[in-house]
């Protein structure tokens, strides 16, 4: 028998919430943002069940010509261009669009229009307005553009931006209503296809959402901030759960686990499930972060180990060995561990980690 532990991807809930983004999204096209395998979800899964979406988004030039190879014949989009001239030409060759976030990518493909005339690419500038990350910054928006626009195999321009307090749109130090103001500015008079919405301006500035939008977590029923995924009306795609394989009795003054950081006060029936940070599940997750024993909530006891945790049983006592343990998922928002553990529901997903099967379920 394989180890109880398993990721189930709901994919009626992945179709649910790109049903969500499509009508927050209006008129806009939706990339479907699949980086990072999916948030954890499976990229050939997320293909698959989200074949109605209008492009996929991604950061990984192998994953994306994988998607080509299998068969997706509509837009692809790499969020951080390409890498070398080599990705540059076999993201050409694929029919990849990327983003052109730097003058070094610019003269790449100088280069490359002179060496292969007959290749071409439809790109998207970057702005960069305030994230400071990637991308032009407005006052050297146009000059970036010209001098895309004067390559040969350069056939479609797009400009795109990303927020930094998308979540927090009143946000002290960069407002998004500043970062729209720098971007308009800054594409004044351009032609082409504008891209700034992430899910959470998405979600919360809809008149944001101008001629594509990049939906990513929402499309995996987490939160981007703000609200949760419910009041969202977003469902959760993936369930992380195992099973109890020990029970332990504690009496008061014993503890639980590495460091004895837990010490019981009190008289406690404690389970031990086959889950721990091996796994993908955070080490840092406190006493007491929730967990789901046998339909009730409970918390965690003491630190995550490797390869396992323990759980409070002492109210639970139908709970035995073999009880069904949620993680997080269907009853058991991934934001609210995320919160608990100190990150988002974006880290956990992301973290899952090979060893832990995945099945698919409705
Ligand atoms: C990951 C990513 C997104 C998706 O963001 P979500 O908050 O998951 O919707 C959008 N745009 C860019 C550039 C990204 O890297």
């Amino acid at each position: 028998m394989p180890r109880p532990i398993v990721a189930t991807i709901h994919t009626d809930a992945l179709r649910h919430n790109l049903q969500v983004a499509r009508q927050q999204a209006g008129a806009a096209k939706v990339w479907a943002v699949v980086k990072a395998n999916a948030y954890g979800h499976g990229l050939m899964r997320a293909m698959h069940v989200l074949s109605d979406v209008d492009g996929l988004a991604l950061i990984e030039p192998d994953a994306a010509v994988a998607v080509r190879e299998a068969g997706w014949k509509k837009p692809i989009l790499m969020l951080e261009g390409f890498f070398d001239a080599t990705d540059a030409v076999s993201f050409m060759q694929n029919d990849i669009q990327f983003a052109v976030h730097n003058e070094d990518q610019i003269a790449v493909l100088e280069a490359i229009s002179l060496r292969l005339p007959e290749v071409q690419c439809d790109v998207w500038l970057k702005m960069n307005s305030g994230m400071n990350r990637l991308g032009f910054r407005p006052d050297v928006f146009h000059a970036a553009y010209a001098r895309l626009r004067a390559i040969p195999c350069v056939r479609s321009i797009g400009m795109m931006m990303h927020f930094a307090n998308a979540d927090e749109a009143n946000n002290p130090h960069l407002p998004v209503a500043e970062q729209v103001r720098r971007f308009r500015q800054g594409t004044a008079g351009l032609e082409g296809p504008l891209c700034i919405a992430n899910s959470a301006a998405q979600m919360l500035e809809p008149e944001l959402d101008l001629d594509w939008v990049r939906a990513g977590i929402m499309l995996y029923g987490a939160t981007p901030g703000a609200r949760t995924a419910r009041e969202f009306g977003l469902e959760p795609a993936m369930t992380l759960s195992s099973q109890i394989i020990a029970i332990q009795h504690l009496a008061p003054g014993e503890a639980v686990g590495y460091g004895s950081s837990f010490v019981a006060t009190k008289p406690m029936r404690i389970g031990v499930v086959a889950c721990g940070y091996a796994d993908g599940y955070p080490r840092t997750a406190p006493t007491g972060t929730p967990v789901i024993v046998h339909g009730v909530r409970t918390g965690t006891v003491g630190r995550i180990s490797m390869d396992m945790m323990a759980v409070d049983l002492t109210d639970i006592p139908d709970a035995h060995l073999e009880s069904p343990v949620e993680l997080w998922g269907k009853n058991l928002p991934i934001d609210d561990v995320a919160t608990a553990a100190g990150t988002i529901g974006y880290e956990l997903m992301c973290a899952v980690a090979p060893r832990v099967p995945v099945q698919e379920s409705k």
